[in-house]
């Protein structure tokens, strides 16, 4: 090295200096490890199990997964994990053999179900808009497959503990109906939707019945009392696809979801090919081109670390944080469980069967468990047509680390509640007075959508993040917003934040 040249200079100089400011950029990020953050992140507490997917997807680095042909190994570790998914999920209790797809993300599992299913409905012989027939609690990339795919979302109404009634999903199937979606279980509040009357139904109109298992495919399985929860998985005949995502209790980092097909027919659907243009012959099994097979990898290996006993300890760890927490919510005056929740997951509302003075409600006790260092995830309310209105909520997602600091926690949920019990609800109603243009229901461009959020303090300036530290008053604005101008302004919002503004 020549003597005149500084150390930022050098090629490991000025590595060290990029990984110093990358560290710096995550300074501000949420805590991935420790439990902190009850929805988004799902913490094995097993350090090797973070170096082993780091290692493996660091060796596949510069793989294309577009093209197994090439890259072999590519299709050798889908077939494993795809084989441990089936078998997850039952597989050898169909008659064919369960078939399958390695997918980036529950989103992309899900919206590839829809996908094969309205090619198949039009492939026999479907005409017009099909539909998606679907519980309201059904996780929202079904909205988003039916905005792509150009379906219509046809949603059923719940009651107010989050459960619906297998008739009047069945009521809904018609010719048009492409593909029923039930969930095992839903993510909002954790319920398993009756799968084996809906998926008979479907069966006998010939109609595609997915099960979305995204949160809970990888782990009810290990779930100790799994005999006595209803039958979901490929057990129950009807069921032709399930999604179970292997980037939250598999463990895997993100980028990792199996999809499974009863049909080996419903698994080509899912695909695109074509050899109408000049280039290579494309084929797609899944919605990406040139795909990482980083992420495949490292699922791949923690699958294999892990294995079956490996998630029933994990599994078991959940449970017993599960069944703390569900316990001292319970015991806390002014909140209470929405109905019966399944799995590692809950939300939880305000008991509204006592006094106003008693209750508690769930987003400010959010914000005040937020400042004793645990993020809870905020649900806005939903008005149903034809259904009750849902309650708003806060979501707790709760993975094995929790185990580890269920003291901390527990005492900051109760301390949390203490704080704000018998504080009113934010309620922003007169704020359509003050800015009528909040409660029209239409789209907004993006100058006058920046002028909005500019006049409700969420704009935002150059350093400063333009979220505010308390999320109740954002989720306040979900209520007397009508959906289109909420969607149009959170879009804006979120749009903003890597947009820098232009330096004259
Ligand atoms: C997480 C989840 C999804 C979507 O998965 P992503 O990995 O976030 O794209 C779909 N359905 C359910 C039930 C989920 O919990």
């Amino acid at each position: 090295m020549p003597d005149e040249m500084t150390p930022g200079e050098t090629p490991a100089g000025r590595v060290a200096e990029i990984l110093a400011r990358l560290a710096d950029l995550r300074a501000d990020d949420a805590p991935t490890h420790g439990g902190r953050v009850l929805s988004y992140v799902y913490d094995s507490g097993l350090a090797e199990v973070d170096d082993l997917a780091r290692t493996a997807a660091a060796s596949v680095q510069a793989v294309n997964g577009l093209d197994p042909t090439a890259f072999p190994s590519v299709a050798r570790m889908e077939a494993d994990v795809i084989a441990f998914a089936a078998d997850l999920a039952h597989g050898e209790a169909c008659d064919a053999q369960v078939v399958g797809l390695v997918t980036s993300g529950g989103t992309e599992s899900c919206l590839l179900a829809v996908k094969s299913a309205r090619d198949r409905w039009r492939a026999g012989g479907g005409t017009g808009v099909p539909t998606i027939v679907a519980p309201v609690t059904v996780h929202a990339a079904f909205h988003k497959a039916a905005h792509y795919f150009g379906l219509e979302l046809d949603l059923v109404p719940v009651d107010e503990h989050g459960v619906v009634d297998a008739d009047d999903v069945i009521a809904r199937l018609t010719p048009r109906t492409a593909i029923v979606v039930v969930s095992a279980p839903c993510y909002p509040f954790a319920v398993l939707d009756p799968v084996p009357e809906i998926a008979a139904a479907a069966s006998r109109q010939r109609i595609a019945c997915h099960v979305d298992a995204c949160i809970g495919g990888w782990v009810l399985p290990f779930w100790a009392s799994s005999e006595a929860l209803s039958p979901w998985d490929f057990r129950v005949p009807g069921v032709t696809s399930i999604s179970l995502d292997a980037h939250k209790y598999g463990f895997a980092p993100k980028g990792a979801s199996v999809l499974l097909f009863a049909d080996r027919d419903a698994k080509r659907s899912a695909a695109f090919a074509t050899t109408r243009w000049p280039g290579y012959p494309v084929v797609n099994p899944t919605m990406l081109g040139s795909r990482s097979a980083m992420s495949l990898a490292a699922a791949w290996a923690v699958i294999e670390y892990l294995g079956p006993d490996g998630f029933t300890t994990l599994t078991d760890r959940s449970r017993s944080a599960t069944d703390t927490l569900r316990q001292c919510v319970s015991g806390i005056t002014g909140l209470r469980v929405v109905g019966e929740p399944v799995g590692p997951l809950f939300a939880v509302t305000s008991d509204i069967a006592i006094p106003a003075s008693d209750r508690v409600d769930p987003h400010l006790w959010a914000d005040a468990v937020g400042e004793r260092g645990w993020v809870l995830q905020p649900q806005p309310g939903l008005a149903q047509q034809h259904g009750p209105v849902l309650p708003r909520t806060t979501h707790l997602t709760i993975t094995p680390v929790t185990a580890d600091e269920i003291d901390g926690l527990t005492a900051a949920l109760v301390a949390g509640a203490d704080e704000v019990r018998g504080v009113a609800p934010i309620d922003l109603g007169e704020l359509c007075t003050v800015f009528p243009s909040l409660a029209a229901d239409d789209g907004l461009d993006a100058s006058s959508a920046g002028a909005l959020l500019a006049d409700l303090g969420l704009a935002g300036d150059d350093d400063a993040s333009p979220l505010p530290d308390q999320l109740a008053p954002v989720m306040a604005l979900l209520d007397i917003v009508p959906h289109r101008r909420a969607e149009a302004l959170l879009t804006e919002l979120l749009a903003r934040l890597n947009e820098r503004p232009r330096s004259e």
